[in-house]
């Protein structure tokens, strides 16, 4: 599939489709998302992992469009919460994907434990995951890769760009959160750009 001109993505969350769209045009690929697709069927996300998550969006809209399908299921996990939010990212304050309550409640949960912040506002580390499935439903073929992006959890949000969890998220070598890095930049470092590398290497 990836010699073809389009690739379809099982998401509809907007942050995620911009990043697809930067990754994929490197590769002369267009990507077309749920958003562009009518009568999607509904994906209830009961897997136990990442990879079960991005599993089963990628099989049910692959076999629905009869079509390969990348799905990505990702999220958050803090040292200091035990890995949580984990699988739960998109609806740990009970809304899914309210990111601002998301942040509010990861900041509450982290000032119970009353760490001390260091210079920098760094209350604990974490990292971000992604989960990759492809799917073929002609030929069968299933691949699923993992992508990874280490960084610690500040103490206020800080910057504009990304999505989600990215205003907390710190990388130090950067001396700035994930929002204070543009698209062109994230996809350099994340754990999604790191997922697909991955990919891209068994494809090619
Ligand atoms: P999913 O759509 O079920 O995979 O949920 C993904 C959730 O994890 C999002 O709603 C965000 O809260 C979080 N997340 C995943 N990737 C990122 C990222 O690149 N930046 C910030 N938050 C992310």
């Amino acid at each position: 599939m990836i010699n073809e001109e389009i690739v379809i993505v099982a998401t509809k969350n907007q942050g995620k489709v911009k990043e697809f769209t930067k990754l994929f045009h490197k590769l002369n690929k267009e990507v077309r998302s749920l958003a562009d697709i009518d009568q999607v069927p509904e994906i209830i996300e009961d897997g136990n992992t990442f990879i079960e998550n991005a599993e089963k969006k990628a099989r049910i809209i692959a076999n629905h469009l009869n079509t390969p399908v990348i799905a990505d299921d990702s999220g958050l996990c803090v040292d200091q919460l035990n890995g949580a939010p984990g699988i739960y990212s998109a609806r740990y304050a009970g809304e899914h994907g309210n990111d601002s309550l998301n942040n509010h409640k990861l900041l509450s949960e982290l000032n119970k434990l009353n760490i001390e912040p260091d210079k920098n506002g760094c209350l604990s580390q974490a990292q971000f995951m992604c989960a990759l499935v492809l799917v073929n439903p002609v030929s069968d073929q299933v691949i699923k890769v993992e992508g990874t992006c280490r960084g610690w959890i500040i103490d206020q949000p800080r910057g504009e760009f990304g999505f989600g969890y990215d205003p907390l998220f710190y990388l130090p070598q950067y001396e700035s959160t994930m929002a204070e890095l543009n698209v062109d930049e994230k996809n350099k470092i994340s754990h999604r750009a790191n997922a697909l590398n991955k990919l891209y290497e068994i494809l090619k």
